[in-house]
This record gives structure tokens, C-alpha cells and sequence, in this order.
């Protein structure tokens, strides 16, 4: 029997009302079942929303240096467990160890930077234009917030979102991806008993259009947190404007690495197999366009294809292994239909293409690493966001071109060109049309102490993580305070001799 995970509510672990439930599967071995959760519907979703407003008086009225203390010691827990954490993102969600690992590494960093939070939450004192008057404005609280994730992040997306979320001293509900809920109840449980007080943090497990969409629609959130693809993100954007609800969106991407004439090639090359194999091309910000200039198109070309043939795929626990499956057979078949959309459009596979389903990689869902060689940029393949381990090479004939083409998409999240030439790269950072611009670097790797997030169709409302312009600012609401100690009234802008 594998082991049955719950439902956190009001500081108690629970069943589904229903009942039902919905396993927890490994991606690269199907016979693993990791566990099972609760398949809760819209009465799962009352109780968590009824406990988490419930809570919110004595949460928000608990000093935010406290609040602080109690994520500080959730950031000690999770640094105590982070192999044993890291591992089963690994095991759950398909990456390979090293990034598991990252992954856990993510949400400890964010618990450290919120947990110091609580004692800045700064806001700003300036002066008045009458004397005997003072003005500020502080941070306060939104009220209960919507938390929903996806799954190619199970432990850092979630800690992206909870720590804000609670330092600021909202009370929060978290729905996970219903394919990696195991690694997100670890999580929960490690924050829950660092001493937060019962409903501060709810977890409801089930499916997007079950628990989730009851979460998103319910009148007694006053926020809602969404990271996940654009048509979701789109979707409950309109559900959250007829309710007149607090959203912020983090969605889909199609980033691309621009490599120049000038660029150092062997380091271009590294960037770019990272960006599009890391994670099996499954993050926000997988680099799936490599936008070469033609006069190193060949020599770049001859060494990724090189690297990428050598990659070994396999069970991310395994240590040899580099790149691990994609996350379930929908998935596998999605990336599949892309790669035949790719052949029909007439680019060249240089590379993979297959699923791979041979010996110890029988039962997972193992995709080769994918090369499309000759692509135009209107192609479906250089414009929908595949989520998989594809990557579309494209010619440009300089940095202008190369430019047009990074921004002839509807995403704009994440973006890199490879360059020596200081001119490029201030070019490249003016005009990428991105939420993100890396130089001489690949498309992954965001830090968590600056605003993550993307424009166009990668982003909607506030910023996610740290530093001005960051989630803090979804968390809060600011309001503003006017004192007159004259004793009189005095008048703003208002001429009285
Ligand atoms: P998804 O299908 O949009 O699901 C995201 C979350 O929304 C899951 O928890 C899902 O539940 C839930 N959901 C689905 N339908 C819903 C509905 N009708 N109402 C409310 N909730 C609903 O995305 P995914 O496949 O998990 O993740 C991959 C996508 O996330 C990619 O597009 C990727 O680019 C994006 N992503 C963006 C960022 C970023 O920061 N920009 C970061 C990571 C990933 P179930 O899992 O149960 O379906």
C-alpha cells in the first residue's frame, strides 16, 4: 500500500471529505507509487478558507519580527532535511539529484530572506508640506490569499509564494500541482511545525479543475498567487476580475540565447545545453530558441550537437545521470506531437526525436535530447512553449536580427546573448523585450533576492521573489498616514493668505 498523505487544515491533517484520492506517481519508474493525497472539492476548499480567515486576526496582529523567527526556524528545518527533501523532489517530480537538491536549496534561501524581512517590511517616512505634520506610508496586510503552483518546481515555487505570503501577515490556502503533492506536504509540514498557529497555512490537495478552480473563484480569498501556463493563468485572470480579487500570474515562456560572432563558443555552448536540458527543458525559463549569428552558425552548431548527443539520460537518482523524463505521459505526448509539428514544418531533427523506452528507461517517461536545425521563426515549434527536452536553432545575420527574431513571440520571461563586445550586450539589455536578460550566461538560474517574473503572455500583475519590485509587493497593500500635531487645521495645497 503506499503511503497516504492529507489535507492540512486548521492544524489538522485530513482526508478529503469525499474521500477519494489521487496517487503520487514517479516519472521515471511508473511502478513507484510515492503516495497518495486527498482529491478535495469545493467543501475541502470551504473549511481551509474558513480556517485561514478565521486565523488572520491574531497572524497579522503577531509582530512581524516574530513571524519572522518562525520562518527562520522553518529555514532550519529544511536546511536540517534537505537531502532527504531533495531526494524525493527528485524522485517525484524527475529531475536529476544536483537540482533536487537546488530546488530545496531555493526554498531555504527564500525562508533565510523572508525570516530577515520581518524586521525591515520597510516603508517610507518623507516630509509634509505643512509644519507640525508628519507623513508615511506603511505596509499592511491583503487578507487570505490563493497559492497555486505547478510541478516543475515542487519545493521553491511553493516557498516562493508561502514566505512572502506569511511574513507580511497574510494567512494563506496551497494547492500544489496534483502531480508533485508529496514533496509539497513535506514542505508544508516542515513550515507548520516551526510553530505556526493552526489555519495560518492550509494545505488542499486535487486537481486544477477541482480544488483548484474552488480555490480561485472562492469569495473569502481577497488574493490569489498562480504560477503555471498561460492558458490557466489566463483563465483565472477573468475569474478573479469579475470578483474584483488581488492577482498575480507567473506563466509560460519561449526564451531564447542570442550567440554572437564575438561570443566565446565553448561557453555559449555549456549555457545553452544547460538551458535546454536542465530539468528536462521543463523551467519557465528553458531556453528552447538558439539564435546563432551565421558567421559561427556551423562551428556553435557542430559543438552543441557533440554535447548534446552525449548527455545521459536516466533516473535523476541516479548520480551518472544529467538529464532525467518528463513528468507524465500527457507531457511526454504533448512534446512527441511537437516534435512531429516540427518535422511537418520542414525543420531538420538534427538530433533525437524519439522516445526512449529501452531497458532500465522502460517504465519512465524518457524523451531523447532534441535538436531542430534550420528553423524559421514562425514556426510553432520556435513560437508555443514545448516544456520539453527540444530546442530550435535559428540563423541570424546580426545582433539586430537576432533581437527581432528573441522578441517574435508572445512570451517575454527570460532572455540571454553570448558576447564579448560591451556594445552588444548594452544593446541586447535595452531591447530584449524580456522580464528577465542574462549576459554571457544561459537563460536559467534567477537569484531570489531580485523580482522574477515576465511580460507579454510570461506575466500578469505583481513580481514574484525578492527586492524592490518583488512579491512583497503582491503581499501587501500600502497605507498611507497623515498626523497633524499643530493643534489647528491646516489645509494641503490650499493658498491661505
Ligand atoms: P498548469 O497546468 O497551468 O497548472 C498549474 C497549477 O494550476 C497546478 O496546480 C494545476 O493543478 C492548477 N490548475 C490547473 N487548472 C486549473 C484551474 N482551472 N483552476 C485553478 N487551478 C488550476 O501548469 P503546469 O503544467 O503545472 O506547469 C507548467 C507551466 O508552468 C508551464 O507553462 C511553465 O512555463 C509554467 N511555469 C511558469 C513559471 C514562472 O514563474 N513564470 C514557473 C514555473 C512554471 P493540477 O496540477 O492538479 O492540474
Amino acid at each position: 500500500m503506499p503511503e497516504a498523505f492529507h489535507n492540512l487544515i486548521n492544524g489538522k491533517w485530513v482526508d478529503a471529505l469525499s474521500r477519494e484520492t489521487l496517487e503520487s506517481v514517479n516519472p521515471a519508474d511508473t511502478s513507484d507509487i510515492i503516495g497518495t493525497v486527498p482529491a478535495s472539492g469545493r467543501e475541502d476548499i470551504d473549511r481551509a478558507v474558513e480556517a485561514a480567515r478565521a486565523a488572520l486576526p491574531g497572524w497579522r496582529s503577531t509582530p512581524a519580527p516574530k513571524r519572522g523567527e518562525i520562518i527562520f526556524r522553518a529555514a532550519e528545518k529544511l536546511l536540517k532535511h534537505k537531502n532527504e527533501l531533495g531526494r524525493l523532489v527528485t524522485r517525484e517530480m524527475g529531475k536529476i539529484l544536483s537540482e533536487g537538491l537546488g530546488d530545496v536549496q531555493e526554498a531555504i534561501d527564500m525562508a533565510y530572506y523572508m525570516a530577515a524581512e520581518g524586521r525591515r517590511l520597510t516603508g517610507e517616512t518623507v516630509p509634509s508640506e505643512l509644519f507640525a505634520k508628519d507623513c508615511k506610508s506603511v505596509r499592511t496586510p491583503v487578507g487570505v490569499f490563493g497559492l497555486i503552483t505547478p510541478w516543475n518546481f515542487p519545493a521553491a515555487i511553493p516557498a516562493w509564494k508561502i514566505f512572502p505570503c506569511l511574513i507580511a501577515g497574510n494567512t494563506a490556502v496551497f494547492k500544489p500541482s496534483s502531480s508533485t503533492p508529496v514533496a509539497a506536504t513535506r514542505l508544508v509540514e516542515m513550515i507548520h511545525d516551526a510553530g505556526l498557529l493552526p489555519g495560518v497555512l492550509n494545505l488542499v490537495h486535487g486537481t486544477g479543475d477541482g480544488a483548484g478552480e474552488a480555490l480561485a473563484s472562492h469569495p473569502g480569498i481577497d488574493g490569489l498567487s498562480f504560477t503555471g501556463s498561460t492558458a490557466i493563468g489566463e483563465r483565472l485572470l477573468k475569474t478573479c476580475a469579475s470578483t474584483g480579487k488581488e492577482i498575480s500570474c507567473e506563466m509560460g515562456g519561449k526564451n531564447p540565447i542570442i550567440v554572437m560572432d564575438d561570443a566565446r563558443i565553448d561557453l555559449a555552448v555549456e549555457g545553452a545545453l544547460w538551458g535546454a536540458f536542465g530539468t528536462s527543458g521543463q523551467r519557465c525559463t528553458a531556453a528552447s530558441r538558439l539564435i546563432v549569428h551565421e558567421k559561427v552558425h556551423d562551428r556553435f552548431l557542430a559543438m552543441f550537437l557533440n554535447a548534446a548527443r552525449s548527455l545521459k539520460v536516466g533516473n535523476g537518482l541516479d548520480k551518472a545521470t544529467q538529464m532525467g523524463p518528463v513528468i507524465n505521459e500527457a507531457q511526454m505526448r504533448k512534446v512527441l506531437g511537437y516534435i512531429e509539428t516540427g518535422r511537418k514544418e520542414g525543420a531538420q531533427l538534427a538530433l533525437g526525436g524519439q522516445s526512449m523506452r529501452e531497458g532500465a528507461l522502460a517504465k519512465g517517461f524518457f524523451i531523447e535530447p532534441t535538436v531542430f536545425i534550420g528553423v524559421d521563426e514562425e514556426m510553432r515549434i520556435a513560437q508555443e512553449e514545448i516544456f520539453g527536452p527540444v530546442v530550435s536553432v535559428l540563423k541570424a545575420k546580426n545582433l539586430e536580427d537576432a533581437i527581432a527574431m528573441a522578441n517574435n513571440v508572445k512570451y517575454g520571461l527570460s532572455s540571454s546573448i553570448y558576447t564579448q563586445d560591451v556594445n552588444n550586450s548594452a544593446i541586447a539589455e535595452r531591447d530584449l523585450d524580456a522580464g528577465i536578460v542574462y549576459i554571457n550566461a544561459p537563460t536559467i538560474g534567477a537569484e531570489i533576492q531580485l523580482p522574477f517574473g515576465g511580460v507579454k503572455k510570461s506575466g500578469l500583475g505583481r513580481k514574484e521573489a525578492g527586492g524592490r519590485g518583488g512579491s512583497l509587493d503582491m503581499f501587501t497593500r500600502w497605507k498611507v498616514i497623515y498626523r497633524d500635531f499643530s493643534g489647528r487645521l491646516q489645509k494641503a495645497q490650499i493658498d491661505t493668505d
